[in-house]
């Protein structure tokens, strides 16, 4: 196995667990490893630190194990075995009402560049590493082993694997091969779209926002925002709302989110959804809603485009508060990882101040327990949202 040490001092990060090493804190590599290749850090003192996946790139090696041991099927097998403890353990998996769970996440299951989400009988994995890309068959291999009646894995890394990687970027079915794609969340089924959809083709992270939502929904007019699928929508619907409108700018949203309704509810006509613009839709919407979920695109997937994400955060909560019915409550949210805590919720409060609402927080929310954090990698916090009630 190629060695790498680390320049003195860089050691440092890694006693504190955290899982990456930037390609400056490399002092030597004993040989010339291919991308993906696990290797082994080490000290300027020569001491044993930790097996990671190399790569080229500012991350230049991912951290898969702090103990020097064997990268073999057993070692893949332990870690899904794990991952999947914890999801029994949180009643998502091998329950009845709900077979949609984030089985792997990344960095928060110790398995950086993984991501895996279970859809009732089939996973969609996506590797963001060429480490994880080179073990793909393995993981496939183990997770149908583990995972309580599943049939199909399919892989979806054309988007996700860094360009540089001189490999075959692919899609396709690992194992099996499913032709229903209907999944079921806290018994709201939906069928998810794996091969043309965003990410793995549902928002799993948004369950129990939703959850929360349905709480609130009873006799109000609900506005969902960048519905995609109609996640929230549905659970409006459930929760007794008046009326729901859901918008997209895209018209492939649009349609899904039609059929999730009358998956679910038939023709029920206090649903309609529109393909438009959320700016150009928010121009007039003057008393309509009382209940507004605004769950837009990452506005900042890098740090130099964070001054224009903020902005966009506080014109788009703006054009809500300034509209949104007396007694009206928002569910506000931003997924930009780089967007922290504090910044999404100063861009929040200051298109409060900018509408001269009376305005309360009722709810702080995050990701859900199957996108766990894990404590030395703080950087895997990304969903953040406010419930807002609006005087
Ligand atoms: N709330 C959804 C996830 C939203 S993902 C859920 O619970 O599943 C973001 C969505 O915003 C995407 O579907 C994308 O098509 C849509 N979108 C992006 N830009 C938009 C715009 N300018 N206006 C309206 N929708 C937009």
């Amino acid at each position: 196995m190629i060695k790498i040490t680390l320049k003195p001092g860089k050691e440092e990060t890694l006693h504190r667990f955290h899982p990456w090493i930037f390609s400056g804190a490399i002092q030597s590599i004993a040989g010339k490893p291919n991308e993906g290749d696990v290797v082994e850090l080490y000290d300027s003192k020569g001491n044993f630190l930790a097996l990671g996946h190399y790569q080229i790139g500012s991350i230049t090696v991912r951290v898969i194990s702090f103990e020097n041991r064997q990268i073999n099927r057993t070692f893949w097998e332990e870690r899904i075995q794990q991952a999947y403890q914890l999801r029994l353990a949180l009643n998502l998996a091998e329950n009845p009402t709900n077979n949609t769970y984030r089985l792997i996440h990344g960095e928060g299951d110790t398995l950086p560049g993984l991501i895996v989400d279970i859809y009732n009988d089939s996973a969609v994995m996506q590797a963001h590493s060429v480490g994880m890309h080179m073990v793909r068959k393995e993981i496939a291999e183990a997770l149908v082993k583990i995972v309580k009646g599943l049939k199909n894995v399919y892989y979806k890394s054309e988007t996700t694997l860094p360009f540089k990687a001189p490999i075959e970027k692919e899609n396709g079915y690992l194992i099996g091969n499913s032709s229903d794609s209907i999944a079921m969340e806290n018994g709201l089924r939906f069928y998810v779209d794996w091969l043309h959809g965003q990410k793995t083709g549902f928002f799993v992270d948004q369950r129990e926002n939703r959850s929360l939502l349905e709480k609130y929904a009873k006799n109000r007019s609900v506005l969902n925002m960048f519905c995609y699928t109609g996640g929230f929508s549905f659970y409006a619907m459930r929760g007794n709302a008046n009326l729901v409108h859901s918008v997209d700018s895209s018209n492939k949203a649009i349609e899904l989110t039609e059929k999730n309704i009358a998956l679910n509810f038939g023709n029920d006509s206090r649903h309609s959804a529109f393909a438009v613009d959320a700016f150009k839709y928010l121009e007039n919407i003057e008393n309509k809603y009382d209940l507004i979920i605004l769950d837009p695109p990452a506005f900042a997937k890098h740090r130099d485009a964070l001054r224009n994400a903020l902005q966009g955060y506080r014109k788009l909560n703006a054009k809500a508060f300034e509209q949104i019915k007396p007694g009206g409550i928002l569910f506000t949210f931003s997924c930009s990882q780089v967007v922290s805590r504090e910044q999404f919720r100063l861009a929040v409060f200051s298109a409060a101040a900018q509408s001269k609402r009376v305005v309360r927080i009722l709810h702080q929310l995050t990701q859900p327990a199957d996108h766990p954090i894990n404590i030395y990698h703080p950087e895997g916090e990304y969903l953040k949202g406010l419930v807002l009630y609006v005087e």
